[in-house]
């Protein structure tokens, strides 16, 4: 019989009860460290105090009105992320895959008011990921993620990962946009490097396309800049932003340029829930403390520490690992032992990791785990490592 849970996720039998910053409990009272964060979620830990406060406040006050009328919360979250970044206008969505559906409507309306309405292709390219909708499976493209739920969305055109030439040759007066992880997360922690990310932006201006950057995982603070695009000194056209924005409560948001938005006019786009008053109080705690150079500064000093600490792991098991990779505190261990069989080992020594595409494990920590955790955490993976060895 199948089970009254629609069985697409393969889950580890593991029931968590509580959380406490990097901490979570199962519910035989066994405290595992959550190197997963929820998937890069739980910026800032679990049961965070000032989220709890935001979002309990909200709760006690309003939980819904619609778009049909004014939300303050959101008008305020708006304001903080145009203040941020390069965007001069946003959307408010529940999901990463809402604002990848956004991204592709945006750019394509944007050529369409231009009298373009022939561009509407949009490049993207190997191991990418970008949600689980419609549009969102068509742009990565994937056998495993399309295979039997045909027919795709037309107008993706799939490359491989960081060639430039194919770029160059891919692009054609069909065209819109290009979108791109700076870092690709479910495809193995694969960052992209600078110069390629600005080459990608010079290639965008000379053909006159728009550049959409998909930091769902890799935004809010994750690489130790508030959007890790900052690293390359450019700016996106349209960026697509969740995970993280939320810390733990569903949120997700499409930033952009007014240029880019422009033919996104009343009545183009809507969303029941999306930037409702509860997600964005807990939005806008999440930016208070993860937009403040002070916050970041430490985010990059321990992802510093915990780089350092996992060479040494890497260079003490050589049979179970190959190599760290990644950016800030979004980290990925490439295995040569299978990378499940390591996450299950880190289980049973009560750390938690998240594998990922390409024999990865991901560390993804909360952005405020302390000095402490993460000398645990590593001693744990330790541990397990030991236990796997050949
Ligand atoms: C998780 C993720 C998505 C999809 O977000 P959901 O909130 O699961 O819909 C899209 N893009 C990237 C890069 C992601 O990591």
């Amino acid at each position: 019989m199948i089970p009254t849970v629609l069985p697409t996720y393969a889950r580890a039998p593991l029931s968590f009860v509580k959380g406490e910053g990097a901490w979570l409990i199962e519910a035989d009272g066994r405290r595992f460290l959550d190197l997963g964060a929820g998937i890069a979620v739980n910026a800032l830990g679990h049961a965070n105090p000032a989220l709890v406060a935001a979002l309990t406040e909200q709760a006690g006050a309003l939980w819904h009105t619609s778009n049909l009328y004014e939300i303050p919360q959101q008008k305020r979250l708006a304001d903080l992320l145009v203040e941020h970044t390069f965007a001069d206008t946003v959307f408010f969505t529940n999901s990463g895959t809402e604002a990848c559906e956004l991204a592709v409507k945006m750019a394509r309306k944007h050529f369409y008011d231009k009298g373009q309405p022939d561009r509407v292709e949009i490049i993207t390219f190997d191991g990418s990921f970008h949600g689980r909708s419609a549009a969102g499976i068509a742009a990565a493209g994937s056998e495993k993620m399309t295979k039997g739920f045909g027919p795709l969305l037309p107008g993706f055109v799939h490359l491989p990962f960081g060639d430039h030439d194919a770029l160059g040759a891919a692009i054609t007066d069909r065209t819109c946009a290009v979108m791109v992880e700076p870092v690709q997360g479910e495809g193995g922690i694969r960052p992209l490097p600078d110069a390629c990310l600005k080459g990608l932006r010079d290639l965008c201006d000379e053909k006159g396309i728009l550049m959409i950057l998909d930091e769902v995982q890799c935004g809010v603070g994750r690489t130790g800049k508030l959007f890790a695009h900052e690293w390359a000194g450019i700016a996106p056209d349209i960026m697509m932003v969740a995970k993280g924005i939320g810390g733990g409560f569903p949120l997700g948001a499409v930033l952009a340029s007014e240029d880019a938005a422009s033919g996104m006019t009343a009545g183009t786009h809507g969303s029941t829930y999306g930037g409702n008053p509860l997600g964005c109080a807990v939005g806008c705690a999440v930016m208070e403390t993860v937009a403040d150079p002070e916050f970041l500064a430490e985010v990059n000093r321990k992802a510093g520490l915990l780089r350092q600490k996992l060479e040494g792991l890497m260079a003490a098991h050589a049979d179970v690992f190959d190599s760290v990779r990644g950016a800030g505190l979004m980290l990925g261990l490439k295995c040569k032992a299978t990378n499940m069989d390591v996450v299950n080992a880190g289980y049973d020594n009560q750390v938690i990791t998240v594998p990922a595409a390409n024999n990865v494990i991901r560390l993804l920590p909360p952005l405020n785990i302390t000095d402490d955790e993460i000398t645990e955490a590593v001693r744990r993976l330790d541990a397990a490592a030991a236990s796997l060895a050949t």
